[in-house]
């Protein structure tokens, strides 16, 4: 068939076409040239259908239309190849705008080709074999496919551009494609197949990197996704106009999953999604698992979104019953602070997981102050990294006093940063949710677990009349599948019987993790650990949970203490002797921590509670300080 490839060529254009503009498009710059490049890519597969009718039917339609048809098909070729460039280019860079001889170095290839498909020559060929145009028209054409093809490649071979390895073999292989074509072309000169080359590498890059599934978030509706929104930033970044990144952050998630399920966060960032879409008339995006946010250019949007303030966003569970939730609405002023989009996307991160520490009434106006927390907080990750990397932790014990032996018999291993030049004193409140948050905790917690280990083993701390050692096992810890036989491991290693620790789990952690802690919780249990509840009075107290997952110890918080021995304390002491009266009945021995004097031990042992930590025996100290506190005590 005469036409075989170019009605290949078309279906396949139309198709990609199709479904290019059904769905809705980010409004990129790159989004733009793409979008250029397809509709020139269709122009020119008609152009070369026309051009070919035109060569086939010469004395029927006359050299003026054949000429026409064949400027419009090498025109529009030239064209494609140009905006196919300028969108690679624009992709694969990071800078800001071209300088004059850039921009010179790039437009003159298609100016000088485009000039001569307007004024030069074209010449006919006429064998057995069939008919084909030549000449100096065609000529540059060529030329100028080369250039831009080479520019193509050397975008792609930059180091540190934005394509990832999937999307860089696809164009590449769209170029191969193209370049077998112009070889075949050139030695058969009288098949056409260009239409071919273009509707290939058309599809290619639709498929990796112009789907604009690619930048949707696939649990929400028309909401877009993380690398839509940095992408959006980038660009909003480097065209220079004043804008404001607005995002609504839920708070909480972690309680909301519990009680209702996953399901329920994502329906409530669909609600906050369609109410920000509404009011601000532009397309939102997911910016992080909890928050949802919108880029608003101008100052006008962004006053029309605070005069709509306080967000009013209700969402209803199957049953119609309204879920309360809460969040904060925070507002980050483009490049005011930062230059660069990627820190303002570090800044947009950092608010959405911590801001609601400082919200006020829900709302959060990102200042230097704010700025200076995140700068903070990234220095402390990158302290924590090193510190797993060179070993820079250090394990402190506090002792444990029981008041049945009237004696020390246990102590809680806690976490210490050596380093105290680079950053002063991190207490491991600031730093261990660091390291939970950047997923370093699993590393961080084993550490720790091995120096307790080397440490009980070393000294053998049974020989002092110690009992058990207590361990902080984080709540991300507690769910990590391995955890159990991390644990055995290093417990051989050292030789130390798994009756001599005792694992702390927050209450809160024993909560929310459900199934997969307790799986856990029973495979170490087997082996012969025991566990305790820690910070029992600061989660939600879920005292059937108390009951029901086995822990042989309860660590009473020191909030239920020290309440106690402030003014109007009645309420605090019903509090303390009705925690101290269940768990006693439940069967569970109890810690109390933070005691800091000598009434608030007596108290404590006036109501039978089993330990006491604090202060007031003795601060956290490091294991030689230990070992010499035990020796003196026994
Ligand atoms: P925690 O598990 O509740 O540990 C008790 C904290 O209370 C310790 O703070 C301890 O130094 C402090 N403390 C003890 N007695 C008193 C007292 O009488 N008065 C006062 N004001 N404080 C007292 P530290 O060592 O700063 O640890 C803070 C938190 O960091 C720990 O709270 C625990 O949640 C976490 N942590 C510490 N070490 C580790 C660890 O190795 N792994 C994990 N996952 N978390 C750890
Ligand atoms: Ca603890
Ligand atoms: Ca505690």
């Amino acid at each position: 068939m005469e036409y075989g490839v170019q009605i290949v060529s078309l279906a396949v254009i139309v198709s990609i076409l199709v479904c290019y503009f059904q769905s809705s498009r980010m409004p990129l710059m790159s989004t733009k040239l793409f979008s250029l490049f397809v509709c020139t890519a269709f122009i020119n597969i008609l152009a070369e259908f026309f051009a070919l009718y035109t060569l086939t039917h010469m004395n029927k339609t006359g050299m003026g239309l054949s000429r026409f048809a064949h400027q419009l098909f090498i025109g529009s070729l030239d064209c494609l190849i140009f905006f196919l460039f300028l969108y690679v280019d624009i992709k694969t860079r990071t800078q800001e705008r071209y300088s004059k001889v850039q921009y010179i170095k790039r437009v003159l290839p298609v100016t000088v080709s485009m000039i001569m498909v307007l004024f030069g020559n074209i010449q006919y060929h006429v064998d057995s074999d069939g008919i084909y145009s030549y000449g100096p028209m065609a000529m540059t054409v060529y030329i100028s496919v080369i250039c831009y093809t080479i520019g193509i490649v050397r975008c792609l071979a930059k180091k540190n551009n934005n394509f990832s390895g999937k999307s860089k073999i696809s164009i590449y292989c769209g170029v191969l494609v193209w370049a077998g074509t112009a070889i075949f072309q050139f030695f058969n000169p009288e098949k056409l197949l260009s239409s071919l080359a273009v509707a290939l590498m058309a599809q290619f890059v639709y498929i990796s990197l112009e789907n604009p599934r690619e930048y949707f978030e696939h649990e929400l509706r028309n909401t877009k996704n993380r690398h839509a929104f940095e992408l959006m930033l980038a660009e909003t970044t480097e065209r220079g106009v004043p804008f404001y990144v607005v995002s609504v952050a839920v708070t909480d998630t972690g309680a909301l999953k519990e009680v209702f399920g996953y399901k329920s966060i994502v329906m409530i960032l669909q609600k906050v999604s369609e109410y920000m879409e509404r009011l601000t008339g532009t397309g939102t995006f997911r910016s992080g698992e909890n928050a949802i946010s919108v880029i608003i250019e101008g100052k006008e949007g962004y006053t029309k979104f605070l005069n709509n303030s306080p967000v009013c966003i209700e969402y209803k569970d199957d049953e119609g019953a309204v879920i309360d939730f809460s969040y904060f609405v925070s507002i980050l002023e483009g490049k005011k602070y930062v230059a660069s989009a990627e820190e303002t996307a570090g800044i947009v991160n950092f608010v959405n997981s911590e801001g609601s520490r400082y919200a006020k009434d829900g709302m959060l106006y990102v200042n230097e102050e704010i700025i200076r927390q995140k700068d903070y907080m990234l220095a402390v990750e990158q302290l924590v990294h090193k510190a797993v990397n060179e070993d820079g932790f250090e394990v402190y014990y506090q002792p444990i006093y029981s008041t049945e032996n009237k004696n020390f018999v246990s102590a809680e291993a806690l976490v210490r940063l050596k380093d105290t030049q680079t950053l002063g004193y991190i207490s491991p409140e600031i730093f261990v949710p660091v390291a939970e948050r950047s997923g370093m905790i699993g590393e961080l917690g084993n550490i720790v677990f091995d120096k307790v280990c080397r440490f009980v083993a070393a000294n053998k701390l049974w020989e002092y009349g110690i009992e058990y050692i207590e361990v902080n096992i984080s709540g991300i810890q507690g769910v990590d599948e391995n955890l159990p036989a991390t644990l055995a491991a290093c417990m051989r290693k050292y030789g130390v019987k798994p009756s001599f620790i005792n694992l702390e789990i927050t209450e809160t952690a024993a909560v929310e993790e459900g199934k997969r802690l307790e799986k856990n919780m029973t495979k170490l249990r087997t082996m012969g650990c025991r566990f305790s509840m820690d910070d029992f009075g600061t989660g939600y107290s879920n005292f059937s949970k108390v009951a029901d997952t086995k822990f042989e110890l309860i660590k009473l918080d020191k909030s239920l203490l020290w309440p106690c021995f402030g003014n109007d304390n009645a309420n605090a002491m019903v509090i303390l002797n009705t925690c101290i009266d269940m768990i006693k009945r439940l069967g569970i021995s109890i810690v109390a921590e933070g005691v800091e004097n000598i009434e608030q031990a007596e108290l404590l042992m006036s109501k039978g509670v089993d330990y006491l930590q604090g202060y007031y025996y003795s601060k956290p100290v490091p294991g030689e300080q230990y070992i010499e506190f035990v020796k003196a005590a026994h």
